[in-house]
């Protein structure tokens, strides 16, 4: 089969390897479609994969064989890549280990995921893909977990106004799942001209260009003059944290969601004085993706408008799409398509 295996100094090169064979308690996975995730990016940016990894955690596929002992999936199941519920002391390393660096502990070669033809997943890992709802948009489930987990450990109560900072594919879901969950108004920050139409189409009150207007004044404008109860920083760029906490108003929320992987200088007086809170959340757990799922299906999260025709490459360009995502990018949801 072919994989695109991370070989050290930003370069990945598609090999044939073989096909694995699932082992007891294994299912053999297709897998359709792999989504290009920004922590991926970073990964390959900043040099962290291991040389030999086969990257990416946003996937859906098909169960084209079981191991023994697997009753709960057959032949031909749609999946996608997560979602299940980890048997006690399975759970992932951020789950289990009360101190866990992810930039130092995160990335692992010792198993090939979505960035190849096939995989193999644990018996419990897959979740089942809704009737009426395809492969491609199932394969956007986990960065809508991870939304869906951002927005629950949010305070984002009915009503309240949110400023989502970057219109990636993270703020695009983000923006959704905040109106999902209640929000009165909701704007999006964002400097490139695509993915502001995007995030439009999906039901943003307003947009914001941080390269021509600033951005931290003009969203309290369009709040009142008091900013946003809840800021979304889903940039993960330097200056938006800074950002989110010069907008947010008196004792509201910024909950940090994509993550920038260099050091951000903060003048802590400059925002404790309003009492602001700031959280953090990072990935999904069972039950956010069960939530996502249900968003998906029920068309409370729209994905259509986040995939552009533009956005599908095959396994054999990734390396140039890894290169076009490390440069500021104005594609909105890049997906493998195999
Ligand atoms: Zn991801």
């Amino acid at each position: 089969m072919r994989a695109a295996v991370y070989r050290g100094n930003q370069r990945i090169v598609v090999e044939d390897i073989p096909i694995p064979e699932p082992g007891r308690g294994e299912v053999l996975v297709k897998i359709d479609y792999s989504a290009i995730c920004g922590t991926d990016v970073h990964a390959f940016l900043y040099d962290i994969a291991p040389v030999g990894a086969v990257l990416g955690h946003e996937f859906s596929g098909h169960v084209v064989s079981v191991g023994q002992n697997v009753s709960r999936w057959s032949e031909g199941d749609r999946i996608v890549c997560g979602g299940g519920t980890p048997p006690p002391g399975k759970e992932a390393p951020l789950r289990r280990q009360s101190q866990y660096n992810y930039r130092l502990e995160g990335f692992s070669n010792s198993r090939n995921r979505g960035y190849a033809e096939y995989t193999i997943l644990k018996d419990w890992e897959p979740s089942l893909v809704p009737d009426g709802v395809d492969q491609l948009h199932a394969s956007l489930a986990e960065p809508c977990s991870v939304v869906v987990r951002a927005v629950r450990l949010s305070n984002q109560k009915l009503g309240d106004t949110v400023a989502v900072l970057g219109a990636g594919p993270i703020g695009l879901l983000c923006m959704q799942a905040a109106k999902a969950a209640g929000a009165r108004k909701v704007i999006v920050s964002e400097p490139a001209a695509i993915r502001r139409e995007v995030a439009l189409d999906l039901g943003a009150d307003a947009v914001v260009d941080p390269t021509v207007d600033d951005s931290v004044r003009s969203i309290i404008d369009l709040t009142d003059g008091l900013g946003p109860h809840v800021v979304y920083d889903c940039a993960a760029a330097k200056p938006t944290l800074h950002t989110a906490l010069d907008m947010v108003r008196k004792k509201g929320n910024v909950m940090l969601v994509a993550l920038a992987w260099e050091e951000v200088p903060l003048l802590p007086v400059d925002w404790a004085g309003k009492e602001v809170q700031l959280n953090t959340t990072f990935g999904g757990e069972p039950y956010d993706w069960q939530v996502a799922l249900d968003l998906i299906s029920t068309g409370q999260i729209n994905l259509q408008p986040m995939i552009l025709d533009t956005d599908f490459i095959g396994l054999e360009n990734i390396q140039e799409a890894f290169e076009d995502l490390i440069k500021p990018s104005t594609q909105v949801q890049m997906v493998i398509k195999f």
